[in-house]
């Protein structure tokens, strides 16, 4: 394990929220994350999302942020929880009102309980003419999720995120439940956060998502993630523009891994190359002893 030192409360300054969206199929995710991003000016200046890295972070018109895990199913979630990543501060369950409580809903609600992260309802769909979100609020209400607007202690929010209505309030209804939890980081340490997602890029070579969660990480960090390190030669944000460096919740595409770390890898910034690429290639032995044992079970 890597040693760390605790931050003195003094340094610490709030960060924004970092929201994971998840329910069934179809119930709309993609949609909703997509209108969010296309709605919403991003962090710093206008312009619209270009690429994909697996995370944005917007900036609402009172000028809060919030940052939004864009990954693939929830999946990633789980993935992530399991190698030990804890990287969402509030979970977005949407519901179709048109539809049911579906058993994807069910595992949603059922990891972001286990994770221990307040859940904010989103309830999809109110466009259409069959919508019910009565009938949804119902059912949560059967499964002891009574939310707020019948008495009880759970957000919701009725919304079409086709048409955009209602997501502002969501938004809203995510920082109202972030602002309990008072998140807060140091901006004034090396960086550590969690790798989102990675891969090899053919131009590139290898690239990673990575989300800040402590710290600031800057250019020409020495990064250590999973068996992998490296330099960073070069970041860039959702708006594939270069920066120089990313604060707490702040998400970044970097190059200079010599790897493609796995997603829910814990980051570092190393003080020297020598000692990230000591503890790599420690980490990918023990990953080999690992694997031979295994085959030979
Ligand atoms: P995901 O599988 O949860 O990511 O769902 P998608 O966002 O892909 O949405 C599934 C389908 O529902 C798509 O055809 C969307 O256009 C549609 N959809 C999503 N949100 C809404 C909504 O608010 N109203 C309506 N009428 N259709 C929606």
């Amino acid at each position: 394990a890597i040693a760390e030192e605790e931050d003195d409360p003094n340094d610490l300054v709030p960060r924004p929220p970092i929201v994971t969206v998840m329910g069934h199929v179809d119930h709309g995710k993609t949609s909703l994350l997509d209108n969010i991003r296309n709605t919403n000016v991003i962090a710093g200046e206008a312009g619209g999302i270009t690429q994909h890295i697996g995370a944005y972070n917007v900036q609402l018109n009172d000028g809060r942020k919030i940052t939004f895990l864009d990954t693939p199913g929830h999946e990633a979630f789980t993935a992530m929880r399991a190698r030990g990543a804890q990287v969402t501060d509030v979970a977005i369950i949407i519901i179709a009102a048109d539809d049911d409580i579906m058993p994807q809903t069910v595992e949603a609600i059922n990891h972001a309980k286990a994770a221990g992260v307040p859940i904010v309802f989103a309830i999809n769909k109110i466009d259409k003419p069959e919508a019910n979100p009565n009938k949804i609020k119902e059912r949560l209400a059967e499964m002891n999720y009574l939310v707020e607007e019948w008495g009880g202690k759970y957000q919701s929010q009725d919304i079409s995120a086709k048409k955009g209505i209602g997501v502002q309030e969501l938004m809203e209804k995510v920082l109202l439940e972030a602002d309990l939890l008072e998140l807060k980081a140091n901006p004034n340490r090396n960086a550590k956060g969690s790798v989102i997602e990675s891969s090899l890029d053919k131009g590139r070579g290898y690239i990673a998502t990575v989300l800040v969660q402590n710290g600031t990480l800057k250019q020409g960090d020495i990064v250590l993630a999973g068996t992998y390190y490296g330099r960073i030669k070069a970041m860039f944000n959702e708006r594939n523009q270069r920066i120089e460096k990313a604060g707490p919740s702040e998400p970044a595409l970097i190059l200079g891994l010599n790897g493609a770390p796995q997603a829910g890898d814990i980051f570092y910034v190393m003080e020297n190359e020598q000692e990230a690429r000591a503890i790599a290639s420690r980490r990918e032995q023990l990953q080999r002893e690992q694997s031979i044992r295994t085959q030979k079970l």
